[in-house]
């Protein structure tokens, strides 16, 4: 069983090196103010069209395009909420099935206290005889930037050459990364009797509730863990580019007769 997708992607992952070591950089410094963010900013606030839905960044539009390839059910923004605070809160995602928020954390929103908030708030405390529809009652998931793909370590590229690979990087979306927003981990599968993807911390799919015992957890970042780029069909110049990469492969010494 795996939730590898096959996609070919580019142009957000043009964007993965900046993003990731940004996102590096903010999570072990307290942002110095709203200057240092203009940088940020410009890429976030690129409205992004999936699904006939238009998301303010291409990272959440490349999360929403990554739940639907992991069969995960999203509705965006569908609900303004009040904090027991007092603040008000959009929470980018709500998994219906998974009872899951997802708050996708671009390098340019470094604060995310209002999801932290929001995950205490929906907690459950029923421990060991939790009946609640979903364990532990509602989570929230911190959704980041993608890891960046390395296809110098990927065991499938031996024999490839140096421009292939590099060719390759620029169409991969990387690897997915979150956390939660208590701080504890959590994990990704694959259930195997409902086929949806499910973040979980007991052995129960929080969409169908079925035992997940023998399905394969996957920790934040794990290789075969897809980012997909919503932007990125395959065209008939692309498949041209896979026809190419595919000859090379068969021709080393590159001579093309
Ligand atoms: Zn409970
Ligand atoms: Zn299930």
């Amino acid at each position: 069983m795996s939730i590898q997708n096959l996609n070919d992607c580019f142009s957000i992952s043009e964007m993965f090196p900046v993003y990731t070591e940004q996102l590096r950089v903010r999570s072990e410094h307290i942002p110095r103010g709203a200057e240092a963010l203009d940088g940020d900013m410009t890429i976030e606030a690129l409205p992004t069209w999936y699904g006939g839905t238009t998301f303010r960044s291409a990272l959440e539009a490349g999360w929403a395009a990554t739940l639907d390839s992991l069969n995960i059910a999203w509705q965006y923004e569908p609900e303004t909420i009040t904090l027991p605070s007092g603040s008000t809160y959009i929470p980018d995602f709500w998994l219906p099935d998974l009872g899951t928020w997802l708050e996708v954390k671009g390098p340019g929103v470094p604060r995310i206290e209002k999801a932290i908030e929001l995950g205490a708030s929906r907690a459950c405390s029923c421990g060991d005889a939790c009946t609640c529809q979903w364990s532990g009652g509602e989570m929230v998931i911190i959704g980041h930037a993608p890891e960046r793909y390395n296809p110098w370590i990927d065991p499938e590229n031996q024999n490839v050459s140096d421009r292939i690979l590099l060719r390759r990087t620029r169409r991969h979306g990387g690897h997915l990364q979150w956390s939660s927003a208590d701080g504890r981990a959590v994990w990704l599968t694959r259930c195997c009797d409902c086929n949806r993807g499910s973040w979980f911390r007991t052995s129960r799919c929080r969409a169908c509730g079925s035992n997940l015992a023998g399905a394969h957890g996957y920790r934040s970042g794990d290789t075969a863990l897809q980012f997909i780029d919503p932007s990125c069909r395959p065209t008939p110049s692309q498949t041209a580019l896979a026809d190419a990469e595919a000859v090379d492969r068969t021709q080393p010494s590159g001579g093309a007769a």
